[in-house]
């Protein structure tokens, strides 16, 4: 699934990256949730190390149009995973607050701590989407974030936190089917919100500002992933593999118990 990875620098056309790709799982999707399941049990078992060895922090950035599955990832994904180690940050529209102060302030007050997974729901990559898209600041102001990002986040890489950075992509035809999907369905009807509709219009202005965000962030450090979306079952196989493989390569182990075990089984029994 290595394909889905953004080479820092590349240039990007979504046009030519299909959303309904399932790469070698398709036809294979009760093959391919086999295989999730495995790989959810040890998502949960590299997160309780985690937690226990309290060293590592994991920040996970999902940026998607709306309907994109950003929801749906968070609950799938980490369904099962012990909530003590696990924060989801939603970002929405800044408060006068926030917007008192520059855009990374309200992210870098959320930043994982040793031994969490923080997962962003929406980020700071909305300060070069939305922001972007609607002209909320000139220009001048947010061709300077690209930077301003990287630099950041190389600065929480170089203190220790990794970053895994994914951008779920579905098709507009995709995210019109899911609207009427949230209409038709009275358990789904909160999730409409009337001004989605209207941002539509925007959607070649969204998927310029995500290639040119794809382009200038995607780094060694902290890397863009592209998960065709339009398949539920993909996405979060897609999701769920590269993370689990990112907490194994931080060979992560469980604290050893300072003192004599022995000692301490006595003093317990005769307690
Ligand atoms: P759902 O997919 O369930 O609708 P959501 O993430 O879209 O969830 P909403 O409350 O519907 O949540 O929308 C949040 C809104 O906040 C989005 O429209 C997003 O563009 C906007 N937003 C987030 N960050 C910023 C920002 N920095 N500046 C301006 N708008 C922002
Ligand atoms: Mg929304």
């Amino acid at each position: 699934m290595k394909e889905h990875l953004i080479k820092p620098g590349k240039k990007i056309d979504l046009r030519k990256i299909d959303p309904g790709d399932c790469g070698k799982w398709a036809g294979r999707k009760e093959e391919a949730k086999k295989l999730l399941e495995g790989l959810s049990s040890k998502l949960e078992r590299l997160q309780e190390v985690m937690y226990a060895e309290h060293k590592q922090r994991l920040l996970i950035v999902l940026q998607a149009m709306d309907a994109g599955g950003k929801d749906g990832t968070i609950r799938s994904v980490f369904d099962g995973v012990n909530p003590q180690g696990v924060r989801v940050v939603n970002f929405k529209t800044p408060t006068t607050t926030e917007l008192d102060r520059d855009y990374l302030w309200r992210i870098h007050s959320q930043v994982p701590a040793r031994g969490e997974i923080v997962i962003f729901n929406r980020s700071h990559y909305e300060d070069v989407l939305v922001v972007r898209v609607h002209e909320l600041v000139p220009e001048e102001v947010w061709k300077k974030r690209y930077r301003q990002i990287v630099n950041f986040e190389k600065m929480l890489v170089d203190e220790g936190t990794t970053i895994l950075k994914f951008f779920l992509h579905i098709d507009k035809e995709e995210q019109k089917q899911r609207f009427l999907d949230r209409l038709n369905d009275p358990d789904k009807q909160w999730k409409f919100n009337p001004n989605d509709v209207d941002e539509r219009r925007y959607w070649d202005n969204y998927m310029q500002a995500f290639e040119t965000l794809l382009e200038k962030t995607s780094t060694n450090f902290a890397p863009w992933y592209v998960v065709p979306s339009n398949r539920n079952w993909y996405r979060n196989l897609v999701v769920t593999n590269t993370i689990v493989e990112q907490l194994k390569k931080l060979n992560m182990k469980y604290p050893e118990l300072e003192g004599n075990i022995e000692d301490f089984k006595q003093a317990v029994q005769s307690s």
